[in-house]
């Protein structure tokens, strides 16, 4: 495995070295985190001060929570809807917007559910843990689309139908990961040659095997944080140490 600190001396030559690996790829696919969206403002599970340092996820993101006591958990939802509808992308989700663009990206399998890879430009993106824009009623399956209720106002929002308080349409621990996005990241999976891994600290299953399963298949994982994870010990070919808002950008110059 190999290291680089976009910083360092030589580190530039990893990143020409996983430039060369995706220029002869065919099949690239990414697996996206909250760290990709730290630049955008929103914290991962670690940032200090942040909304998970407010809100136990293990409590407040938990299904069990929200059936229970839904009304506490949307004293979370609030929040989380708000910095996630305020938030803009940065230039990692610019970069693999490009990627795609430049057709050596085939597919985005995001853990975010900030919508932020969307409104960059990404067209092929897998919401493997849902989204904050969208709300769901667990009574009667009505969907509805959270703007068009008064989150700033902190009315919790209820099914027009049956009454029931909404449940933002995002998995909370304890809750099954949608059928088509288990089933199109393993196809991608399948046949990818090439992972980028970005902004992840690859602890969530399933979405942690989804490089590991790449690589079983022969694939090369590529893998862009500011820290080691669980996965550069287990998977990783190259690591590329820097914030992706910056690594990234670099990647895709390289590309061009
Ligand atoms: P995580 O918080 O466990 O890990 C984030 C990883 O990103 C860490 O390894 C950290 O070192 C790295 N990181 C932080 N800043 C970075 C930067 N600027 N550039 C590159 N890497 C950076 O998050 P996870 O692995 O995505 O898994 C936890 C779960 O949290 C997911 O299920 C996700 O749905 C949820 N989550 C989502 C959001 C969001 O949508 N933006 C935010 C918080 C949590």
């Amino acid at each position: 495995m190999v290291r680089f600190r976009a910083a360092e001396e030589g580190g530039m030559d990893r990143l020409k070295e996983a430039a060369e690996i995706i220029r002869k790829s065919g099949n690239m696919i990414a697996l996206t985190g909250a760290g990709v969206s730290v630049e955008s403002g929103i914290p991962d599970f670690r940032s200090a001060g942040g909304l998970w340092d407010k809100f136990d996820p293990a409590i407040y993101a938990s299904i069990q929570s929200f059936n229970s006591r839904p009304e506490r958990v949307w004293d979370m939802i609030f929040e989380m809807i708000e910095l996630t509808a305020a938030a803009k992308p940065n230039n990692a989700h610019y970069a693999l917007a490009e990627l795609e663009s430049m057709k050596l990206l085939k597919a985005l399998i995001t853990q975010n559910i900030d919508n932020l890879h969307q409104e960059a430009g990404s067209r092929n993106v897998i919401e493997y843990h849902g989204n904050t824009s969208r709300l769901e009623c667990l009574n009667c399956g009505n969907k509805y689309e959270a703007a068009d209720f008064d989150i700033s106002g902190k009315i919790i929002p209820r099914c027009r139908s049956c009454g029931t308080i909404l449940k933002p349409a995002v998995i909370f621990f304890g809750e099954m990961i949608p059928h088509d996005a288990l089933q199109q990241s393993a196809l991608y999976a399948g046949k990818a040659d090439v992972v980028l891994v970005a902004g992840t600290s690859a602890v969530v299953y399933p979405a942690a095997a989804i490089p590991q399963q790449a690589k079983r298949n022969g694939a090369k994982i590529i893998e862009f944080n500011i820290e080691e994870t669980e996965l550069t010990r287990r998977g990783t070919d190259i690591l590329i140490l820097g914030s992706a808002g910056k690594t990234l950008p670099q990647l895709v110059e390289l590309l061009k």
